[in-house]
């Protein structure tokens, strides 16, 4: 992991982390998980983007935040923060001169597995018995899996630019509960997900924005065309470029049922900002987000 990766890891907003690890924050503070406290005395500086309580002295930046909340050592909360926010770390070996060059990311190398997409069976039952996906879509969105040499079973999921080049690969680990959740290759532009659908949306046409790919995969299974934005926390400047241009050049119709917790509502409000024709359909009471609801839907 290079400097600058770390530096992406140092920036994430304070709070978003803090709700993220399932710290309920209002107004800047909340109850200091590190002593037995009830008049919340945990406060966070946006400024200096960190945490302080007042009583105990706890103190540091999101990546202490996460170490001492979940008692990870350094790599593994640097691990963890990368994982809940998909941002692409290209190893966690410490290097020798702390600067690396980025690479990018080689095409050529992945472009056969989205050829002939296999699936199996650790990928087919999360695919179609947990998330009740068409398999039509699966197809469309050429998911495809394999193994590890500890067999550990990962779904590979391929990232397309509206061209159809291949411009990154995430990859999902398939053990419940195992870290890391998700790996890319080096150089991976894993940033807004199922661009090719652009070309097939009418003008004026409904395009669903959800969070992360599974809910994209659930919403293009209930009939629905959808893009995915990776995550809650972290809405990039790239993104938001692309989501101005797309609004001018295709006036398309954005919808999204945002998730129901503080982060899926901070993206909400985030996008807004950017789309501010953006329609909000809210999901049903109990469900945390579309996939939930669209399985209960099928189940139903
Ligand atoms: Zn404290």
């Amino acid at each position: 992991m290079d400097k600058f990766e770390l530096q992406k890891l140092r920036d994430l907003p304070i709070e978003g982390v803090a709700e993220r690890l399932g710290m309920h924050v209002v107004r800047h503070k909340c109850l200091c998980p590190f002593h037995d406290d009830h008049h919340a005395s945990l406060s966070f500086s946006v400024r200096r983007n960190s945490y302080r309580c007042f009583v105990c002295g706890a103190s540091g930046g999101p990546i202490d935040l996460v170490m001492k909340y979940l008692r990870k050592d350094f790599r593994e909360a640097c691990r963890w923060l990368a994982d809940e926010n998909n941002i692409i770390v290209s190893s966690f070996r410490i290097q020798d001169s702390g600067v690396q060059e980025s690479k990018p990311f080689d095409a050529s190398r992945y472009e056969r597995f989205f050829e002939r997409p296999w699936l199996n069976g650790e990928a087919r039952k999360f695919l179609f018995e947990e998330r009740k996906l068409d398999p039509r879509v699966v197809r469309w969105c050429r998911l495809t899996s394999w193994k590890d040499k500890q067999g550990v079973a990962w779904l590979q999921t391929p990232y397309y630019d509206r061209e159809g080049r291949l411009i990154g690969v995430q990859n999902r680990n398939l053990v419940k509960g195992a870290l890391p959740r998700f790996r890319f290759p080096t150089g991976s532009q894993c940033s807004i997900y199922n661009l090719p659908v652009l070309n097939l949306l009418r003008p004026g046409e409904a395009l669903f924005i959800t969070e992360g790919c599974s809910d994209c995969w659930a919403m293009l299974s209930a009939g629905h065309k959808a893009i995915a934005i990776p995550s809650a926390t972290l809405l990039s400047q790239k993104d938001r470029e692309l989501l101005e241009t797309l609004n001018l050049k295709l006036e398309p119709q954005f919808q999204m049922y945002p998730d129901n917790d503080v982060p899926g509502e901070r993206l909400f409000l985030q996008l807004r900002e950017v789309l501010p024709s953006l329609v909000r359909h809210q999901l049903p009471a109990g469900c945390k987000d579309y996939s939930e609801f669209y399985v209960g839907k099928v189940k139903g």
